[in-house]
């Protein structure tokens, strides 16, 4: 017997074939606010001091596994021990990383849907069962509903994304206690859009405790092309994490810009306080428009139901050079769009595009 496929293939594993891809379409126009990335380029003496530091490096030597130096400087700024750093090539590595660890066959793990994707993905992609909790109607998570979810699936890991991606919503404090008094697996939460809220959990990760917070350089840092987020977690979540990624996985020159970044933090600060800014005046403007109700944001983003058809909008707003991410036709997310937050300029582009737009969608 063969084991090619009907089109004589070779087949990946089961549950891969089923799989569908991540996709975010990317398309050739003037106004690009749809994968949440910063609209400013690093700063100049960043990526000066990032190159002079890289030419005096041995590039013929495999990196630091460890990633001691970048570690440490990180752990400074956060004011957490460096045993607590786990840094891989982007969170999305972190989250794979925490999956491979931890998931697998006949494990399971919990997400609250809308949420970011590839949590469910990756768990997939590693044989990991997913056990789907919905949201409430304002997108927050219901703990009753989580405990009754934990209780029936017995998650080894429990997603939370807060802000959540693509909603903004921030959890608050007490559901990610009552999520840690549910479970005694790990209770992950993905703040990938931290920085953009009031609050952060990172404070409440203990050495013996199960919380792990997974954050990461794409957004604030300005660096989303140079794949760097790390997991701030208990030391022994660190250790197991170190065994499974591949050896001299986070190459030098990314380790390296990790730590000369944080020289540059005071920029970064005010870039997130400008943003926050703009976000608050995009979230004043949207609230003005009677044909659309945005959710509440605590991210470099917000989301949006049109009340008509949401895909017409994504399109007119395409045909006017704005491209913001189309969820209208996901599940629980119909004709909602989400923009993310750009320079003033590109902000104001937007609104100008989105009022007329709305006027052939919605008459
Ligand atoms: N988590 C969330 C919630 C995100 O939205 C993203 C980026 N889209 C990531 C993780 C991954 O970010 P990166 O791999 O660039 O660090």
């Amino acid at each position: 017997m063969s084991r090619l496929d009907a089109h004589g293939r070779v087949p990946p594993r089961d549950g891969v074939r089923s799989l569908e891809g991540y996709h975010s379409p990317q398309l050739d126009v003037s106004v690009r606010l749809n994968t949440n990335e910063s609209p400013y380029e690093p700063p100049e003496e960043f990526v000066d001091a990032w190159l002079d530091a890289l030419r005096k490096l041995p590039l013929n030597r495999y990196p630091d596994r460890a990633a001691r130096d970048l570690r440490e400087a990180l752990g400074r700024q956060l004011g957490q021990p460096s045993e607590r750093l786990f840094c891989a090539n982007g969170s999305n590595e972190v989250l794979q990383t925490l999956l491979l660890t931890y998931g697998g066959p006949g494990r399971s793990v919990a997400v609250f849907e809308p949420s970011y994707a590839l949590h469910a993905h990756i768990a997939r992609i590693t044989a990991t069962e997913v056990a789907i909790g919905e949201r409430r109607a304002d997108f927050t998570i219901d703990p009753d509903a989580a405990r009754a979810l934990i209780a029936e699936h017995d998650p080894i890991i429990t997603f939370v994304c807060s802000p959540n991606n693509p909603t903004g919503t921030v959890e608050p404090a007490s559901t990610v206690d009552a999520l840690l008094d549910a479970t005694d697996g790990l209770v992950v939460v993905d703040e990938a859009y931290g920085e953009f809220a009031p609050e952060s959990f990172l404070s409440q990760v203990r050495d013996d405790g199960r919380l792990v917070v997974v954050r990461t350089y794409s957004k604030v840092w300005s660096m989303a092309s140079l794949r760097l987020g790390f997991a701030v977690a208990p030391p022994e979540v660190v250790e197991q994490l170190e065994k499974v990624v591949l050896p001299y996985h986070l190459a030098l020159a990314t380790q390296v810009a990790g730590t000369v970044a944080l020289d540059f933090s005071d920029e970064m600060t005010s870039r997130v306080a400008r943003l926050v800014a703009e976000r608050e005046r995009l979230e004043r403007e949207l609230s003005m428009v009677d044909t659309i109700t945005a959710v509440p944001s605590g991210a470099n983003f917000i989301l949006f139901r049109v009340h008509g058809d949401g895909h017409a909008l994504w399109q007119a707003l395409v045909d006017r050079g704005v491209l913001v991410r189309d969820f209208s036709r996901w599940p629980r997310l119909t004709d909602c769009l989400r923009v993310t937050i750009g320079t003033p300029e590109e902000n104001n582009a937007f609104l100008a595009a989105l009022r007329e737009s709305l006027e052939e969608v919605t008459s």
